[in-house]
């Protein structure tokens, strides 16, 4: 009934139109648009086509910040754009999309599409039937009009068609008003989208984080409610859409937000591990606020990264482990590190490619320790010395290793031959003190930085 309703009001708003607004209302200017999402709009508009530049570049010119890339909507059709751009390729299977290329930048033209009517019972059967392996929206799966494409996406700010040849933003929704109040709203009914795509949950909390907006009320009561939806969606999906949170520059804010609405269980199996520690929770806040930083100096911050921040603890609890079945201490540090990614492979499906990363900077951690002799000049030339120096300084903010070694590992770096010969420490019996670690107590071995690789 009320949905009926809904749909009534919705309708309405369809028939209006959208609000139409001028240069000065909006102020985004042509020359702001990517070079090459202008060349894209340009020759659409030229054959005749609707062409706009859509989503998260226009919200983002609107709130004065630089977008990250340029999407463009049309009422071309997938072979019509192929047709017209030489270097562009069409992608998808479901529901196709258009690359274009220009020099090494590329644009995603997408046909309007609209989404099939509402699902009229509620109930897991629904769910099921409309929803594909990966977790889309098979009913996104029909070309529509621009007004029905504007109505499947997902907030209102996320929802603005900017045509460049007139400089016009067409606003279906309000969401140039939600924009100025800084509000994020769901377009049509909350519930009934959040259900259609559970993950539109995690976007609003990413948004919220990224934008610094509110979440309005209204879209933001049934999240709690149905944050358990979130188990039926491919661990793959879960896995790209947080690590777009992790790592939009914005994690610490988006983690917050992820708490604040009940939906930081159940959407990474580590997070969960860690969320429920303090003192991991201390190390992954010290994680984010680092990565956040390095993002936003436009440093790169990988997922292989990321990854190895979260899995950290679990892995150092497994090598305790390996070390307890008397393994000898490369063969547990091995060991360790594989049964830790294996585990969460099968919980999480992310990719292999990521693992050797993971493993140098985890390795890594042990041959910080050695400071005498010829070694810590090997590790100078190591590839990934910068991000596993890294790992460190953010262990030593946690209080997860020695401050000293961290900044002993700053200098040792810029220093000159002369410098680092004068700050070697003098050589340790290894031996000595291997079997000295050997001895210690496992609750005092874990609390300390562990002696590995
Ligand atoms: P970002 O700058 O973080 O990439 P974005 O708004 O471009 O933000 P994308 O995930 O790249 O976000 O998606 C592009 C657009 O597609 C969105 O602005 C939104 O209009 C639409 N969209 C994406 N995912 C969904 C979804 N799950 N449900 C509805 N609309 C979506
Ligand atoms: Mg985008």
């Amino acid at each position: 009934m009320i949905r009926r309703l809904i749909n009534k009001v919705l309708g309405k708003k369809t028939a209006a139109g959208p609000r139409i607004l001028p240069l000065d209302k909006h102020g985004i200017r042509r020359e702001q648009i990517h070079p090459c999402a202008l060349k894209v709009t340009d020759t659409l508009a030229r054959e005749g086509y609707a062409a706009f530049v859509v989503g998260g570049a226009v919200r983002d010119l609107l709130l004065g910040r630089e977008p990250k890339d340029f999407d463009v909507a049309t009422d071309a059709t997938p072979d019509e754009i192929r047709r017209l751009f030489r270097r562009s390729r069409v992608i998808g299977r479901r529901f196709q999309i258009v690359h274009v290329y220009c020099g090494p930048d590329l644009i995603e033209v997408t046909t309007f599409r609209a989404a099939a009517p509402p699902v009229e019972d509620e109930g897991d059967e629904d769910e099921s039937r409309v929803t594909a392996a990966d977790g889309m929206l098979l009913r996104d799966n029909v070309f529509g009009s621009r007004e029905e494409d504007a109505a499947r996406r997902d907030f209102t700010v996320n929802a603005l068609y900017y045509d460049p040849e007139k400089q016009e933003v067409w606003d279906s929704h309000g969401g140039v008003a939600d924009a100025q109040k800084k509000v994020l709203r769901m377009i049509g009914d909350p519930a009934t989208r959040f259900r259609e795509d559970p993950v539109r949950m995690l976007r609003a909390a990413r948004f919220a984080a990224k934008l610094d907006f509110h979440i309005d009320p209204a879209t933001r009561a049934p999240i709690a409610e149905l944050a358990g939806m979130l188990a039926r969606i491919p661990a793959s999906r879960l896995f790209d859409e947080m690590m777009k949170l992790l790592l939009s520059g914005h994690a610490e804010r988006g983690v917050k937000q992820l708490r604040a609405e009940g939906l930081h269980h159940g959407v990474l199996p580590m997070l969960d591990a860690i969320l429920d520690d303090p003192s991991r929770q201390k190390f992954l806040h010290a994680a984010l606020h680092d990565t956040d930083a390095r993002i936003r100096q436009g440093q790169s911050a990988s997922p292989a990264f990321m990854l190895a921040c979260l899995l950290w603890f679990d892995m150092r609890r497994e090598l305790e482990r390996k070390r307890g079945q008397g393994l000898h201490e490369q063969s547990a540090l091995y060991e360790a590190m594989d049964t830790v990614l294996e585990r969460q492979r099968r919980a999480l499906a992310f990719p292999r490619r990521f693992d050797g990363m993971i493993k140098e900077i985890w390795s890594l951690q042990g041959r910080f320790e050695q400071r005498s002799g010829a070694r810590p000049f090997r590790l100078l030339s190591h590839p990934r010395l910068s991000a596993c120096h890294d790992f460190l300084l953010i262990r030593a903010e946690s209080g997860d290793a020695s401050q000293e070694l961290a900044d002993w590992w700053s200098r040792f770096q810029d220093a000159d031959e002369a410098e680092r010969a004068e700050m070697l420490l003098p050589a340790r019996g290894t031996d000595a003190t291997r079997k000295r670690r050997k001895r210690r107590k496992p609750a005092e071995a874990t609390s300390r930085a562990p002696e590995i690789g």
